[in-house]
């Protein structure tokens, strides 16, 4: 079971409460497949009652000084280091990743307390005289005003408190939809941030199994200026047609299917490492997850043999037992969807040098597969895989692998090694992602602007980008 003193109500107007229905929801572990815990399910009421705490908490929270909002940022960032342990055995509960990971997941999560209690001080206009001379510009940013906040299961806790903290740091009171496979790692991080000082109303936490009758009630509430949604590029589509009801302003962190390029000239050591990073960080269930790997000819076997072995010998179990390094999927959907886009790969001529099938029993698990002899058209490097699956294409060079890297939707992450820095930079210059890693298999970090283009979403979370989401511009022209 979840800890007996994790919170499972809603929080709303700096309160906990039942829903307004008093309808509950069960929370399981991908691992055990058991319950742990029952929550709160939000309704259209709670919904509503949220957004009106928020709208009514707005104003104050926008007034107060930046350095006191900083100020209660920085406890948050403490408080939830603090819990660490807690909080990360929570998500291991409720989502399925290793222990290890999850630790990882707070201390990133944390982080954007830290960096936002630091930009919220900070936030510059400009002024200007106009070209002609007749008047100044002067240019300030203000709060966006209420913003709705949507998350996914993937990173409960990271997911949330990097679109919360750069919302209070800019004067922002939200509403937060965690996703309904891990709501007791949302309600965790609406606790600390309560006990750091944050005004109630400021932010407010709805968990419930509709997520479109809670989306339509926020969003339709007056005082909602803004949507932040991470998730899947088909629910993004969607809630950008529905925002366009109010014209809200939108963030998006959608979909990925990031390309792994890996040159005849990379250091092949710097490459497995970063590859087992892109790929198998939480059990490859991430937006940045390496989903396809184009390998140059000359280093293509050795590459392959070299990633089967790493990725062989992760052992599987449940995420809180000593030395597992691959966990659960989060649910039976996501497992049966991995089984299938690599049966279908197998059918397209992929072999699987290593993993290939679910194992069957209890829990959610899918193990480690590297499949190779995948052709360039074959359908699973159309897909998000959400896995750990690594299927390996090789290519002639860099040219092939750019073209076939940008021959996709998404374009959220790239990752390219190379030991020639100028013809790495070339590449990544060349390649249609927000983010690119360069001779490196992770690019989160707070402090850097982290999105995507094409289908993978709109705006930039984290670095000076990510309170600007949370602005408005006004221009002021005027003259003395
Ligand atoms: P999802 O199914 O799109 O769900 C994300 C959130 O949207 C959940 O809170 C979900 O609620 C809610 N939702 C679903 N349908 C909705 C609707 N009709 N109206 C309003 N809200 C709705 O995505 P997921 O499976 O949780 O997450 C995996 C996806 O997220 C992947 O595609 C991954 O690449 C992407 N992701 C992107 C980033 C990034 O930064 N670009 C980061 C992490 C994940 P319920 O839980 O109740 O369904």
């Amino acid at each position: 079971m979840a800890d007996a003193t994790s919170r499972t109500d809603l929080f709303i107007g700096g309160e906990w409460r039942p829903a307004a229905s008093g309808e509950r929801f069960d929370v399981h572990d991908p691992g055990t497949e058991q319950v742990i815990a029952s929550v709160a399910n939000a309704g259209a009421d709670d919904a509503r009652a949220a957004a009106q705490a928020a709208a009514d908490a707005q104003p104050g929270w926008a007034a107060l000084a930046p350095r006191a909002r900083a100020e209660i940022l920085r406890r948050s960032w403490e408080l939830l280091t603090e819990r660490a342990d807690d909080l990360a055995r929570l998500i291991t509960l409720e989502n399925g990743k290793v222990l290890a990971e999850a630790k990882g997941e707070i201390t990133y999560a944390a982080e954007f307390f830290r960096w936002f209690s630091e930009e919220a001080v900070r936030l510059r206009g400009e002024l200007t005289t106009a070209p002609g001379g007749a008047n100044r510009i002067l240019v300030f940013h203000q709060p966006v005003g209420v913003a709705y906040l949507v998350t996914p299961w993937n990173f409960p806790a990271a997911m949330a408190t990097r679109k919360i903290a750069p919302a209070l740091a800019a004067g922002c009171a939200v509403v937060l939809k965690p996703a309904t496979l891990t709501p007791l790692t949302a309600l965790a991080v609406a606790d600390v941030l309560h006990e750091a000082g944050v005004p109630g109303g400021v932010v407010n936490v709805v968990p419930g199994s509709s997520a479109r009758t809670i989306t339509t009630a926020v969003l339709e509430h007056e005082r909602v200026r803004k949507l932040s949604f991470t998730g899947s590029t088909e629910v993004g589509r969607m809630l950008i047609e529905q925002a366009a009801g109010r014209v809200l302003n939108v963030s998006m962190e959608l979909g990925g299917n990031a390309p792994f390029i890996v040159l005849a000239d990379a250091d092949l050591d710097a490459a497995i490492e970063g590859a087992m990073i892109a790929k198998m960080r939480h059990n490859g269930e991430t937006c940045t997850a390496a989903n396809r790997f184009y390998v140059e000819a000359p280093v293509a076997d050795e590459f392959a043999a070299r990633l089967a072995e790493a990725m062989g010998a992760l052992p599987m179990g449940h995420g809180l037992s000593d030395g597992i390094r691959l966990g659960p999927l989060v649910d039976a959907a996501t497992r049966d969807k991995v089984a299938e886009l690599v049966d279908g790969a197998v059918r397209a001529g992929a072999q699987a040098v290593v993993g290939g099938s679910a194992p069957g029993g209890t829990g959610y698990y899918y193990p480690a597969t590297v499949l190779t002899g995948v052709a360039a058209d074959n359908p699973i490097l159309a897909e998000e895989i959400f896995g750990p699956v690594a299927p390996i294409v090789t290519v002639a060079d860099a040219d092939e692998a750019i073209r076939l890297a940008n021959a996709s939707r998404m374009g959220l992450v790239s990752y390219v090694y190379t030991r020639d820095l100028a013809k790495g930079l070339r590449v990544a210059e060349a390649l249609e992602s927000g983010m690119v890693g360069l001779n490196k298999g992770i690019v989160s970090d707070p402090a850097a602007p982290f999105g995507g283009v094409k289908e993978s979403g709109i705006g930039r979370e984290g670095g000076h980008e990510g309170m600007l989401d949370y602005t408005e511009t006004k221009y002021v022209a005027t003259d003395w």
